[in-house]
């Protein structure tokens, strides 16, 4: 497997550009893989002005002797175009190669577009494969690193096809919502929403589109399986979607569909959350604190339970036990202890051995 790529081949030169050639020619006499980041500028609005958007090694120009001029800049775009057929799959990496992203926002002068929209509906690859997508701005490496692999492969013949969804996207890794694996999305769920930047809340309302946006990163990490936007304290701008980023700006404004969600779960929200926390204040309780109505910390003073949380603690108890075994001794067998009379009296919580010098008489 060898790697070309402008920045991090050893080649420079002819000796880069060589490889490249051969490919369009026919002659690299070996399969090649076409990975494309950043958008492609429409270079005809450049060529109006007789100069190039991008581009990357030179032509010659025979005839343009006369004029002075023997070369001319070779345009990404020209390359795209001259290398996808034959390539055994084109990948486009990030959100520019993959939507179109920042550079094609609205207004922009360049005219770019996706390595999709270049290379149109009718492209497949020399495989019979459309243009793979993996987007991100930036986008996450471990996706990108785990399709090449997956694709490669598949190239080989000694894996299958990856699953794709309709947009070309690896669907084992896009096909969840931000929201879905979101680190705050239990806040969510309880109405609790950041109203500032390093809140430890939901950040819905400071602009998290997480909810309607396909992406892995607070599941996966960003690197090395840490950080990851809401892990950071980032809402989710949409970087990974189509639509970004025009669909999603202002990026400081709360998503006008979260409106009607966000204040539903602020009324389940703050029934659940109370209910919550009698439960979560249920289970901060050894079971022996509650046979002996103390809890021995030496960190503060742990409220005792009142009559009113025992009463619920006994229903909940109930329905929490109802049609299946209660945890301890079945009725009839609470004086055995593993086949033989167990020690203790009167019950295993107040062993008396243990019970010597015990500040209060709970015996
Ligand atoms: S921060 Fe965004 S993704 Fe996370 S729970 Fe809130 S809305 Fe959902
Ligand atoms: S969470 Fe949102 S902003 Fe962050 S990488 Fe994913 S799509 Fe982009």
């Amino acid at each position: 497997l060898i790697l070309h790529h402008p920045v991090l081949s050893v080649e420079a030169g002819d000796a880069f550009i060589q490889p490249f050639r051969d490919a369009v020619n026919g002659t690299l006499g070996a399969p090649y893989v076409v990975i494309y980041e950043g958008s492609v500028a429409d270079e005809r609005i450049a060529q109006r002005h007789g100069g190039y958007w991008c581009a990357m090694g030179m032509n010659l120009i025979p005839e343009g002797q006369e004029k002075g001029e023997t070369v001319h800049p070779v345009p990404t775009a020209e390359w795209l175009r001259r290398l996808a057929e034959g390539s055994a799959a084109t990948i486009a990496i990030g959100t520019c190669a993959t939507w179109g992203g920042i550079p094609s926002a609205d207004g922009n002068p360049t005219g770019a577009m996706s390595v999709m929209d270049f290379l149109g509906k009718e492209f497949r690859s020399a495989f019979g494969l459309p243009v793979i997508n993996i987007p991100g701005c930036a986008p996450q490496g471990d996706n990108f690193t785990e399709t090449v692999f997956a694709v490669l492969l598949f190239l080989q013949g000694l894996g299958p096809l990856p699953t794709f969804d309709e947009l070309g996207r690896p669907a084992w890794l896009f096909n969840e919502t931000v929201h879905q694996g979101c680190n705050r999305a239990g806040y969510y769920e309880e109405g609790l929403f950041a109203h500032h930047y390093g809140d430890p809340e939901c950040l819905v309302e400071i602009g998290c589109w997480g909810p309607v946006v396909n992406c892995n990163i607070v599941k996966r990490g960003a690197i090395n399986h840490l950080g990851g936007c809401m892990a950071a304290g980032g809402p989710c701008i949409a970087c990974t979607m189509p639509g970004f980023p025009d669909k999603f700006s202002p990026f400081y404004k709360a998503p006008p569909g979260g409106i009607l969600s966000t204040t539903m779960s602020r009324g389940t929200g703050a029934v659940i959350r109370r209910l919550r926390r009698l439960s979560n204040k249920h289970a901060n309780r050894e079971v022996r604190w509650d046979k002996l109505e103390h809890v021995p910390s030496g960190w503060g003073h742990v409220e005792a339970q009142t009559p009113g949380l025992k009463l619920m603690e006994f229903f909940y108890k109930k329905w929490q036990h109802w049609g299946a075994r209660k945890p301890g001794r079945r009725a009839g067998e609470e004086e055995r202890f593993w086949g033989v009379e167990r020690p203790g009296v009167p019950s295993d919580y107040i062993d008396s051995s243990v019970a010597e010098g015990y500040p209060d008489d709970r015996r």
